[in-house]
């Protein structure tokens, strides 16, 4: 995710939704049982996401779209999974829809809601080892719950998804966690004049009547917080990227002419990133620009979505808004291939993608590395006092899914590579790069693994060094730059290049 920095001229108000309806998930209870228990997997940051006792091995999502993006959904969500110890209950996180029915290995199941989880009582318990298939029809809900950002993003014409960090469980039953990452298909049903996007490659347009069936299937696993399906007037521009990548962007069909400058630059980017840390890891990739007032970007799988306006509002300069295409394409490799084991490793997502953005511009134009840097080293202070420790961040604000995207994990974990290439050299610095997209790709990693691989490949013990970059309260020196100096803590961050805590990253400005 990239907060978008905002112009005067980019401010404009929201849409406003129509009606607020009903946050809780409403379900009929079929039969009586213990009471159901809201779980979660106790991540540091979020302690109520996830559930205990299985992994989710594959998503069926069936959405039909009536064409108003005010109105709920009806959608078909058929989850299988294997057990990892017995289960009295299976618990899902959901929290925005309502729940028609439930049925479990094919059988009507009992089902109740308790905090944002959906509770699943089968008739007898389920053996550790052994597989189940949940099949849940329910509603999904695009206006967002009243005070709480939402997983769908109401668009100008239908439907996109931001689901990071806490989301995805406001748009469909799932372990919502990070840690559980699995394979999707992705069904949209809407009305033929629309064009249904999802992540990962097209496997089927079904025509019927009125209404197109538009199925999708991902060929990697992915976390549930970067699922997107947009749903729109949109045009899909197809290209090629290295080695006949296939690439698709999806706009809005009356901009598609307008917004061709920036699409095509995706090819050379990709190639850009792959000479720096290796082979593109996904079967596809595009930009999703949405109309949409978001505030951010994000880096969902395969197809990163962008507000349009960042491309058409002119006080962006261009070698800004091509740094923010290469800070979400680099989250392909860093954070969707791989993705953090637990929030609290999200400085590993944001740090590199921050690193690459910042490398796009020194490289391609002329905005050196080290003065962003060194800018960065005066505030760091400041921003852990404000959000913690790179790697030990503050929990997020209640209800707010972006609050954890403070400037620490962005340019604030950016300077702990920084910090790391100055320690150990550029060439182990860039093995290593290459070694861990290679070594945990598809898979979920922390922290402690990459302190781990940047031993190994550096053949030195860097524990010390990243206890001090990662959990200090204060910035550690800077190897190779005795004269850098953290700015008081009462200062604020500097202007110009640097961002202020409250407007996300990037150096814009009228
Ligand atoms: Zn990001």
């Amino acid at each position: 995710m990239l907060l978008t920095p905002r112009t005067r001229a980019s401010r404009r108000p929201r849409l406003k939704a129509a009606a607020l309806l009903a946050s809780a998930v409403s379900v009929c209870l079929l039969a009586a049982s213990a009471p159901a228990v809201p779980l979660g997997v106790g991540d540091r940051l979020f302690p109520q996401l996830g559930n205990p006792g299985y992994n989710v091995a594959s998503y069926d999502l069936a959405l039909t779209y009536s064409g108003a993006n005010d109105k709920p959904l009806q959608a078909v969500t058929t989850i299988d999974a294997w057990t990892t110890s017995t289960l009295d209950s299976v618990n899902l996180d959901f929290a925005h829809g309502d729940v028609e029915s439930v049925e479990l290995d094919g059988e009507p199941a009992s089902f109740a809601a308790a905090g944002e989880d959906l509770v699943i009582t089968p008739e007898k318990p389920l053996p550790d080892g052994s597989w189940m298939r949940i099949t849940v029809r329910h509603t999904s809900d695009p206006v967002s719950p009243d005070g709480r950002d939402g997983g769908w993003v109401r668009t100008a014409d239908g439907l996109a998804l931001a689901n990071q960090a806490d989301a995805a469980h406001l748009v469909f039953p799932c372990n919502d966690h990070p840690s559980d990452k699995a394979m999707f298909t992705i069904r949209v049903t809407a009305p033929d004049d629309y064009t249904a996007v999802a992540n990962g490659l097209a496997t089927g347009v079904d025509r019927t009547g009125r209404t197109t069936t538009w199925t999708y299937r991902t060929l990697h696993p992915m976390a549930t917080e970067l699922a997107q399906v947009s749903i729109g007037r949109s045009a899909v521009l197809r290209r090629t990227g290295p080695h006949g990548l296939p690439v698709r962007d999806v706009v809005p069909a009356a901009d598609a002419t307008a917004l061709e400058p920036w699409l095509k630059k995706t090819p050379g980017q990709i190639a850009w990133m792959e000479s720096k840390v290796g082979p593109y890891p996904f079967e596809t990739y595009g930009v999703l620009m949405a109309e949409a007032t978001t505030g951010f970007e994000l880096e969902t799988q395969t197809l990163s979505l962008f507000e349009k306006d960042l491309f058409t509002e002119p006080a962006y300069p261009e070698w800004y808004v091509d740094s923010v295409m290469v800070h979400e394409l680099s989250h392909q490799w860093f954070g969707d291939s791989v993705s953090p084991r637990t929030w609290s490793d999200l400085w590993l997502n944001e740090g590199h993608a921050t690193w690459y953005e910042a490398l796009y511009a020194e490289e391609k134009a002329d905005k050196p590395m080290e003065t962003r840097m060194r800018a960065a080293y005066s505030a760091s202070d400041v921003w852990r006092a404000a959000g913690g420790p790179p790697a030990a961040p503050k929990p997020p604000d209640p209800g707010r899914k972006i609050s954890i995207f403070r400037p620490v994990v962005y340019d604030g974990a950016a300077l702990v590579l920084y910090a790391l290439r100055q320690e150990i050299g550029r060439p182990a610095f860039e093995r290593l790069e290459r070694a861990w997209v290679t070594t945990h790709r598809d898979r979920t990693a922390t922290t402690a693994d990459f302190v781990r691989l940047a031993s190994v490949t550096s053949g030195r013990d860097l524990g010390g060094f990243f206890q001090a970059w990662l959990y200090g309260e204060k910035t550690p020196p800077m190897p190779g730059h005795p004269d850098w100096k953290p700015a008081a803590p009462a200062a604020r961050a500097p202007g110009g290049a640097m961002p202020a805590p409250e407007s996300g990253t990037g150096p814009v400005g009228p």
